[in-house]
């Protein structure tokens, strides 16, 4: 039996990482301008943590200027907007991220709504979803999954997907529905199926290219895929599981590697598929943000 082709997430992002090195070199060589990224974390919450920090390390990796700011989890909606303000008139930030989920005393709509467009390097603002969504995909911050995962179809696909039909799992603001988007921007045939969806697999089955972002381990099996099919797969999910006696935690997609890989073209592994490529697409829109704010154009190069 055939296996499909295993994208490699983790090896697409240490290639991208390192062309943003060498562009910001060049952009402190020729222009004097470091690019600034600033990571606003709110609470404890262990997951969240992580995340952050490995941003700050990506960040630092990339030679970015890069800081952390940790509020407590009683850190008032007012307080948080205020210093998103400083941030927003900041000169040496270029980029800010507010780690999600936050708080439940704070209203996360408010929040991403504060972060100047210019500076929306998650693409979370309605001015930038607003271009995403007319097709305006050059002005626009794209948020950082669907960017990463778009760059992996593509290197399978090419840019051009006309005639092929894509089915993402999941509609959420930050996976799903920028997803489609871009998946729609590229030309492909797109059904956005979601947890009130009848016959998911059905309509699964159809797809050229299937996209799973739920949050539900291993949903997706090798009898809902179509021959040659590619899946990317955004979900991950902490799995309990013992090894020798003892429990250790497992991360897993929304995706059943193992069947889906017997049916699959090509499918992204949980881990090293989508989140790495996620996290180099942050520093990519920051660099990008960058240049910008200094008048240049968003393109690498000079
Ligand atoms: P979300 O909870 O906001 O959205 C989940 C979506 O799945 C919803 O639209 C819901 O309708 C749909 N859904 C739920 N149950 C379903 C079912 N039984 N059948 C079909 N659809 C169903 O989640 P999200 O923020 O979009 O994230 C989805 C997953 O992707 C999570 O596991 C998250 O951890 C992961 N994620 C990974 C990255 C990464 O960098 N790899 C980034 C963001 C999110």
């Amino acid at each position: 039996m055939t296996q499909a082709q295993r994208i490699d997430g983790k090896a697409m992002a240490a290639e991208l990482s390192t062309k943003i090195v060498t562009e910001t070199e060049t952009l402190l060589r020729k222009h004097g301008l470091k690019p600034g990224l600033a990571v606003v974390i709110v609470g404890d919450d262990p997951a969240s943590q992580v995340y952050v920090r490995n941003k700050k390390r990506t960040a630092e990796s990339c030679g970015f200027y890069s800081v952390q700011h940790t509020l407590a989890a009683s850190t008032s909606q007012d307080d948080v907007l205020k210093l998103i303000d400083e941030l927003n008139s900041d000169i040496s930030i270029h980029g800010i991220l507010v780690q999600l989920p936050l708080p439940a005393h704070i209203d996360e709509q408010a929040i991403t709504q504060a972060v100047s467009p210019g500076k929306d390097v998650d693409g979370f603002h309605l001015v930038n979803i607003g271009k995403l969504t007319t097709g305006d995909t050059a002005a626009a911050f794209v948020p950082c999954t669907p960017a990463g995962c778009m760059l992996m179809i593509e290197a399978h696909l090419g840019s051009d997907l006309s005639g092929l039909s894509a089915v993402v799992i999941g509609r959420s603001n930050i996976v799903g529905k920028p997803m489609a988007s871009l998946l729609l921007r590229a030309n492909a045939t797109v059904t956005v199926t979601h947890s009130r969806t009848s016959d998911l697999a059905a309509v699964v089955r159809q797809a050229d290219i299937v996209v799973a972002a739920v949050g539900r381990a291993k949903m997706v099996t090798g009898d809902w895929i179509k021959p040659g099919a590619i899946v990317i797969d955004v979900g991950i999910n902490r799995l309990e599981i013992t090894v020798d006696g003892e429990t250790k935690t497992q991360l897993t997609g929304d995706v059943d590697f193992e069947s889906v890989s017997a049916v699959a073209a090509a499918i992204t592994p949980v881990p090293g598929g989508v989140g790495p490529m996620t996290i180099v697409m942050l520093m990519a829109n920051t660099l990008r943000a960058a240049r910008l704010a200094a008048g240049l154009d968003g393109q690498s190069g000079n």
